[in-house]
C-alpha cells in the first residue's frame, strides 16, 4: 500500500494582523518546533501559507491555529503526500498578501465577488453570456485551465489590472467568473473588478484545489493539471477525464513536465520532455544553451567538445524541421 503519512496544507485568511514582523518571527519558531516545512506570508491584511509535515504535525498545527480567534474559521485544503513538499521553513512578513499594484488597494473583507461553490461554478460556467477569466500567471495557465477560460496575457499577477483595462470589451455586459489555485488571488481580483464597475462578478470559492476534490463537480471541464508552488509542481484536478493542454517548448507535443531553463539568469519555466531536456541542454534558447553558467552543462559535466556536438545536433534537427 502507498504510504501517505504526510499532508500538504494550503490556506489563507484575510484578517487584521497587528504586527506582521513580530507575528512572523514567533510563527516561524512555532512551525520549526512542530517540524513543519513550507512557505507562509504574513501581512497586515492576513496570512497565506502552504506547509507540509507528518499527519500528526499538520493536525497539531491546524488545531493550534483554530484556537486563535483570528483563524478560527480558516479553511485548510489538505492533500495527502508521501513526503515533505518543501525543503525549508520560511515565514515572511510582507506589505500585502497578493499584489495587484493598485493605487487604492482592495480589502476583500469589504468588497469581493460572489462566492460560488464548485457545483455552482460548474453550472454557471456553462451558461450563456458567461466569461471565465483565469487570475493566475501564464505558466500556470499553460499547464492547465478551465476549458474556454480567458488567459490574460501577463507574466505576473500585478499586471492584471492594466490588462483588464485594456481589454474591457471581453468582460463588458457579461457574467464574470474568476478562479485561481486556492482562492486568495480571486478575493482581491474579484473585488477589484467590482470596484472597476463590473456588476456581475463571481469567484470560485476555495479555488481549483477545492474544485478538484468536490464530489459533485469532480473537477469537470478542467483541462490539464493544476500548477502548485511546492516540490510537487502539479496536482490532478479532473477526476473524469484527462485532456493534456501543455505543449513541449521545443517540439510542441503534449507535455506536462516543467523544468527551469538552465541559464540561471533566465530560469524561465518551460514544459519539456525528459528527452528534449537532454537534447537541448535545458536551454530555452540558443543564448541560454550557450550561456557560460548553463547549469545543465555543469550538472552533467559536459566537455566543450560535447557541448559543441549537442549544438550541432540541434542545428541539424532545426534544419530538418525548417527545411
Ligand atoms: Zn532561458
Amino acid at each position: 500500500m502507498e504510504n501517505t503519512s504526510y499532508q500538504v496544507l494550503l490556506y489563507y485568511q484575510y484578517v487584521h494582523i497587528e504586527n506582521p514582523e513580530e507575528f512572523a518571527a514567533e510563527h516561524l519558531r512555532f512551525c520549526n518546533e512542530l517540524g513543519l516545512k513550507g512557505r507562509i506570508l504574513v501581512a497586515n491584511e492576513g496570512i497565506n501559507g502552504t506547509v507540509s509535515g507528518s499527519v500528526e504535525q499538520t493536525e497539531q498545527y491546524m488545531q493550534a491555529m483554530k484556537q486563535d480567534p483570528r483563524f478560527a474559521d480558516m479553511v485548510f485544503k489538505i492533500d495527502e503526500s508521501t513526503q515533505h513538499a518543501f525543503k525549508k521553513m520560511h515565514v515572511r512578513p510582507r506589505k500585502e498578501l497578493v499584489t495587484l499594484r493598485l493605487e487604492d488597494d482592495v480589502n476583500p473583507l469589504e468588497l469581493t465577488g460572489n462566492y460560488l461553490e464548485p457545483k455552482e461554478f460548474y453550472e454557471k460556467m456553462q451558461e450563456e453570456d458567461t466569461v471565465v477569466i483565469d487570475a493566475r500567471n501564464d505558466y500556470e495557465y499553460d499547464l492547465g485551465h478551465f476549458r474556454g477560460a480567458v488567459k490574460p496575457d501577463i507574466n505576473n499577477f500585478r499586471e492584471l489590472p492594466d490588462w483588464i483595462r485594456n481589454n474591457k470589451e471581453i468582460l463588458e455586459g457579461k457574467k464574470i467568473l474568476t478562479y485561481c489555485t486556492g482562492g486568495i488571488r480571486c478575493e482581491k481580483f474579484s473585488g477589484w473588478l467590482k470596484q472597476e464597475g463590473f456588476e456581475d462578478v463571481s469567484q470560485l470559492h476555495g479555488g481549483i484545489v477545492t474544485y478538484g476534490k468536490d464530489p459533485e463537480a469532480k473537477g469537470q471541464l478542467w483541462d490539464g493539471q493544476c500548477y502548485v508552488f511546492d516540490n510537487r509542481i502539479s496536482v490532478p484536478v479532473n477526476q473524469v477525464e484527462h485532456v493534456i493542454v501543455g505543449k513541449d517548448h521545443f517540439s510542441g507535443e503534449p507535455c506536462e513536465r516543467y523544468v527551469n531553463c538552465a541559464n540561471p539568469e533566465c530560469n524561465k519555466k518551460i514544459l519539456s520532455s525528459e528527452e528534449n531536456e537532454h537534447f537541448y541542454m535545458r536551454g530555452c534558447s540558443h543564448e541560454c544553451r550557450t550561456h557560460p553558467r548553463n547549469r545543465y552543462v555543469k550538472e552533467h559535466e559536459l566537455t566543450e567538445e560535447e557541448v559543441e556536438q549537442r549544438l550541432k545536433n540541434i542545428e541539424e534537427r532545426n534544419n530538418v524541421v525548417n527545411g
